[in-house]
């Protein structure tokens, strides 16, 4: 009998000892793995400061990498005349994040509500307002002082109803001579914006800065607006940018409409340019074109 007991207690003996060496195994294995995963959290650690070290230097180089920049000048932005176009390209700037430069007609701005509301958006948005002569007239039919006078009404009306001090002229139909620089020089106008050949940029008489645009998104034909190719469109913005530093597109509400409603298509290849351009350029105010155009 206690042969056999002593026995079962060695056997006991035994199993307890396999099932502590099995724990000590486990154990063992355990804590290894745990220094394996603390050394793998370390390294992940490090990696992660890593990352977030290259990232701060993706984002200075994006800073010191500022994109060219590009300005869009919508001429004619007017009451009720083909306000939906207006409208539709004031919203979808807005949507976009994309500031404007809008050349006004002072003399038919400010009773359409919807007109008015969506400049006054655009504005609150980044965009900037530029008078369009007073009436859309040549200004050069007239004598400087009242080309001083016209300036002034257009100023003051802007200042008026937008609360906006404009400093750009735009002058109607390319219509410009001497009295309208020195005029301008008068009314507290700095910069004069036609198009590229008309006047070059720089500095002309009286210390007015020429901004031209140096891109038109469509061509008049007989009464008629066609809209350049995107490839077309594109290539000029890109020539444009090589030759003076920057490029501004100029483009009116009414070449978006065909037979009293807005043009589909047109619309469609506006979205597409911006689309493209917004991959590789900047949009911006003419404030920042002056600029370029000063230190060039
Ligand atoms: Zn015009």
């Amino acid at each position: 009998m206690a042969t056999r007991l002593t026995a079962i207690l060695l056997s006991l003996l035994m199993i307890f000892a396999v099932v502590d060496s099995i724990q000590f195994v486990e154990i063992a294995d355990l804590s290894g793995r745990l220094s394996d995963a603390s050394e793998s959290q370390g390294n992940l650690s490090r990696l992660e400061s890593e990352l977030d070290r290259l990232r701060l230097d993706l984002d200075e180089i994006r800073r010191s990498m500022k994109p060219p920049l590009l300005a869009i000048r919508i001429d004619d932005v007017q009451d009720y005349y083909q306000n939906n176009a207006t409208i539709f390209l004031l919203q979808y700037a807005a949507d976009e994040g994309i500031p404007l430069n809008l050349a006004i007609i002072p003399k038919y701005f400010g009773l359409d509500q919807k007109v008015v509301g969506a400049v006054v958006s655009a504005i609150q948005n980044g965009s900037m307002v530029m008078v369009h002569g007073w009436e859309h007239e040549e200004l050069e039919q007239f004598s400087e002082a009242e080309q001083e006078k016209r300036m002034l009404d257009g100023k003051n009306r802007l200042l008026e109803i937008l609360g906006c001090e404009s400093t750009i002229l735009v002058p109607p139909i390319y219509s410009f001579n001497n009295d309208t620089i020195l005029a301008m020089s008068r009314t507290g106008l700095t910069t004069i914006s036609t198009y590229i050949d008309d006047q070059d940029p720089g500095l002309v008489d009286h210390g007015i800065l020429s901004v031209p645009a140096t891109v038109e998104m469509s061509i008049l034909v007989n009464g008629s607006w066609y809209t350049k190719s995107l490839d077309e469109l594109y290539d000029e913005v890109v020539e444009s940018i090589g030759v003076y530093g920057y490029a501004v597109i100029l483009t009116h509400p009414e070449e978006f409409v065909t037979d009293g409603r807005i043009d589909q298509e047109k619309i469609f290849t506006f979205e597409v340019l911006i689309d493209r351009l917004q991959i590789y350029y900047a949009f911006t105010t003419f404030d920042e074109i002056e600029a370029i155009v000063r230190s060039s």
